[in-house]
């Protein structure tokens, strides 16, 4: 199984893209938690990544291309994947196009979790106060959903073309939004 799950901040993606993953016994590839991980690591690639996700924006698709290849690379990526929060611009579509077309992989389809803006916000707010995140400010919050519509929204129509995508109401619990998700894979791959 090989899937994407896209969607605005605060939707929950990364909780989702944890529990589906185990679902289908696949590792869950998080660029977000990736980048995460290089926090406090004295390297000029680590600061310039830390610096980057404060302010909102997209780390470049070079970087993040070139981790994203390596991590499909490992051996528990070869039975397949859930890629959360990647591709997230134009440019690392093609990027993971690429990858793929070099092997036999393919991507079985494309969930994307859809909430109201307000909701999100609210729901980011919410999460600054319980886990610290630095970048879950009011700033860096309406800059993330900026690029969000303006970097990443757009992909949802070219996985729509190639018929993949599958959307999924975003708002509920979290067990309640689990199984819609699941039933709309199942439905979609039957
Ligand atoms: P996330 O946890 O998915 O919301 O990602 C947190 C931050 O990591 C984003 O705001 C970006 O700065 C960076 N990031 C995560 N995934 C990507 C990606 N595919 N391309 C560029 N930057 C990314």
């Amino acid at each position: 199984m090989r899937l994407l799950i896209m969607g605005p901040p605060g939707v929950g993606k990364g909780t989702q893209a944890k529990g589906i993953a185990e679902h289908y016994g696949v590792p869950a590839i998080s660029t977000g938690d990736m980048f995460r991980a290089m926090k406090g690591a004295d390297t000029p690639l680590a600061k310039q990544v830390q610096e980057i996700m404060n302010s909102g924006a997209l780390v470049p698709d070079e970087i993040t291309d070139a981790i994203v290849k390596d991590r499909l690379s490992q051996p528990d990526a070869a039975g397949g994947w859930l890629l959360d929060g990647y591709p997230r611009a134009l440019g690392q579509v093609y990027a993971l196009d690429a990858v793929l077309a070099s092997g036999e992989d393919a991507i079985d389809a494309v969930i994307s979790l859809t909430a109201d803006e307000e909701v999100l916000v609210a729901r980011l707010l919410k999460r600054a106060e319980i886990e610290g995140r630095a970048d879950d400010n009011a700033e860096t919050i309406k800059n993330r959903m900026k690029v969000y519509h303006e970097s990443t929204d757009p992909l949802l129509a070219i996985y729509r073309d190639r018929g993949l995508l599958v959307e999924v109401d975003g708002v509920g619990g979290i067990e309640e939004v689990a199984g819609r998700i699941t039933a709309a894979l199942d439905a979609k791959l039957a």
